[in-house]
């Protein structure tokens, strides 16, 4: 069928080849749309490559992603073969316990009578209707009237630690968990919701994230989709006669930058949102048969490490490493410390983890540090207002992005299937 006969196909320029704007172009490739890249920089995903190094690869930022129906599908469409993370690292996820009565390195961290108090006053507050947070509630809030004191202190707030790397007494319970709660926005995304992924838990292109963009490229390259790589359009005030709908898949203060003269008050409010800086430690070493084995461990913030957490890498996907290696990716906040600190501070969080005191094995091996001083939004109640009040894009410009209430991968998916199926067909 040609153009004319369906008026409804647009000339869109996406803006940002990140995973976001990648998969909005792919979407949108996918219903028929004539679409553009546009991306400051000469390669696709933004926060996201994978390097190479001789004892295995290394992440820039996500590792991998929480298995979805909808990112299966686009694996397959592109050509990426998903792998799901091993079975010990499945089996074994750690958080350090500050519990005098349960110290250190647990699966679980609660005693027997505090996970039997969570689990009553859970199932009264899910028969009561009561789960769902309430607006402006900070998670702390909304974990204390839910699962109680013990669960939100030693599970709930070491949890989020590791994601949002930021404390459940700042964190907006309605952005972390209040789409638990919601009813799916469309009706393609309610059933995709409820359809069973193939895989469990978290996945990752088999050669690494990096994979999933070299693959996407070549896909939408194949479909007719023109990349045009480092430039950093404007977007004027005075509509052009032959407007091209512009869908900016941007971080939230670049959204702000681009929207300055089209929108003020929506790039005013975008400049508000706070960006959180993280590094990431790559470290590769002999493994040793006292390592310990699974996903990886998160700190508890009272528990005076330097680190969020720490993954466990060679453990999640073996095959992506060389035989003997033990390679970890330790997360922490802040962007200001040198090399040497981040690796001294990785030193001593390291030595305490595994009860030892620095030994010749724990002198690494090699180290790759990645800065990110803008890696991603803080989701707290500010956001939340944020959210609640940001005017609405002029007509002909959509956002989507991990500013919007979604931060992981599958989640930021979602988002943006949404957003392209609000578009008419
Ligand atoms: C250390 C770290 C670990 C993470 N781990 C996980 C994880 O394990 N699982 C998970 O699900 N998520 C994880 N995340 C989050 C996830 O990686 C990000 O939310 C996601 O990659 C954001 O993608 P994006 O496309 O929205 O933004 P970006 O990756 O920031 O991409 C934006 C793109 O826009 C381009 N751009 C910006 N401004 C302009 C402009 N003016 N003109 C043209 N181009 C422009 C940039 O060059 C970039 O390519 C992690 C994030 C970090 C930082």
């Amino acid at each position: 069928m040609n153009d004319q006969h369906r008026p409804n196909l647009r000339s869109i320029q996406v803006i940002g080849a990140g995973f976001t704007g990648t998969l909005a172009a792919f979407l949108l490739a996918e219903r028929g749309h004539r679409v553009t890249v546009i991306d400051a920089s000469e390669h696709p995903g933004g926060l996201i490559s994978t390097l190479p190094h001789p004892r295995g690869d290394i992440e820039t930022a996500a590792n991998g992603f929480i298995a979805h129906p909808l990112l299966e599908r686009v694996a397959d469409e592109i050509g990426v073969k998903l792998v799901p993370a091993s079975k010990v690292a499945r089996k074994n996820r750690f958080i350090w316990s500050v519990d005098p009565a349960k110290p250190g390195r647990q699966s679980w961290p609660l005693t027997v009578g505090e996970s039997i108090g969570m689990a009553f006053r859970l199932l009264w507050n899910l028969a009561t209707g009561r789960m769902a947070p309430r607006p402006l509630e900070t998670l702390e809030a909304w974990g204390l009237r839910t699962i109680g004191r013990p669960a939100t202190r030693k599970v709930l707030s070491t949890a989020v630690l590791g994601i949002y790397a930021s404390p459940v007494s700042v964190l907006s319970a309605s952005l972390v968990v209040g789409r638990f709660f919601k009813k799916s926005g469309s009706a393609t995304t309610a059933v995709e919701k409820k359809a069973r992924p193939k895989l469990r838990g978290t996945v990752a292109p088999e050669r690494g994230m990096g994979e999933w963009f070299t693959k996407m490229r070549m896909h939408l390259d194949s479909r007719g989709v023109k990349f045009v790589t480092r430039h950093e359009p404007e977007l004027e005030a005075t509509p052009l006669p032959n407007p091209t709908e512009t869908w900016i898949c941007t971080s939230a203060p670049e959204a702000a930058r681009l929207t300055r003269k089209v929108a003020p008050e929506l790039s005013r409010q975008l400049s508000e949102i706070q960006l959180l800086p993280i590094v990431t430690a790559s470290r590769f070493s002999d493994s040793s048969p006292q390592d310990p084995a699974g996903f990886g461990c998160l700190f508890h913030l009272e528990a005076g490490f330097n680190s969020l957490g720490v993954l466990w890498s060679s453990d999640i996907f073996p095959h992506r490493f060389a035989r003997g290696t033990r390679a970890e990716t330790w997360i922490l906040k802040g962007d200001a410390l040198s090399d040497d600190e981040i690796l001294d501070r990785v030193q001593r969080d390291r030595s305490r983890l595994s009860g030892s005191g620095p030994t010749a094995r724990d002198t690494p091996c090699e180290i790759k540090i990645t800065r990110w001083p803008k890696a991603f939004p803080l989701y707290d109640i500010a956001l939340e207002r944020t959210l609640a009040s940001l005017p609405r894009p002029p007509d002909g410009i959509v956002l989507c992005g991990n500013y919007l209430g979604r931060l992981g991968l599958s989640q930021i998916a979602l988002q943006v299937q949404e957003k392209v199926e609000e578009l008419p067909s």
